[in-house]
């Protein structure tokens, strides 16, 4: 059974959505595992976006995730990686489908960073690398 990692970010906790997603994700039938609520600081944050260092995008990207709370989850089902993933929706909130948390809940209006309400892991190699990065206890 596969484990992703999941972010609500700081712009889904400021806006109350933190509940809507856990709600999305249990209706799906994923377990959640672990669970904490967490400004996250930068040294963590570098670990966690490694392969976007350099990028125009990186700074704004870890000022963004260190700006507040986020609420970091630990989610347990069958191909859960990529079936949150699709729930979240594309990673552009002007492009996610309908039906996803990006695309009902997400906003893109010319932002340095998308700010779209949540992270999924995106391998099993990386989800047990950032669980590793926010669960560091196991
Ligand atoms: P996530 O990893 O957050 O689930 P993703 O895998 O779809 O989303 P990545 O390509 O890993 O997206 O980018 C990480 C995050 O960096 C994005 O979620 C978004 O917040 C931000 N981001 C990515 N590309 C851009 C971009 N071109 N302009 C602004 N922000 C971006």
């Amino acid at each position: 059974i596969e484990r992703s990692l999941v972010i609500v970010k700081p712009d889904g906790y400021r806006r109350g959505l933190t509940g809507e997603v856990l709600r999305r994700i249990e209706a799906k039938g994923y377990t959640l595992v672990a669970l904490k609520v967490e400004t996250a600081d930068k040294a963590r944050l570098a670990q966690h976006y490694a392969e976007h260092e350099g990028k125009p995008f990186y700074e704004p990207l870890v000022d963004f995730m260190s700006s507040g709370p986020a609420t970091f989850v630990v989610i347990e089902g069958q191909d859960c990686i990529k079936g949150f993933r699709s729930l979240a929706g594309a990673t552009n909130p002007t492009e996610a489908a309908p039906g996803s948390i990006r695309g009902d809940l997400g906003r893109d209006w010319g932002l340095a960073v998308q700010q779209n309400i949540v992270h999924g892991s995106d391998s099993t190699e990386s989800a047990e690398r950032e669980i590793g990065i926010w669960f560091p206890q196991g």
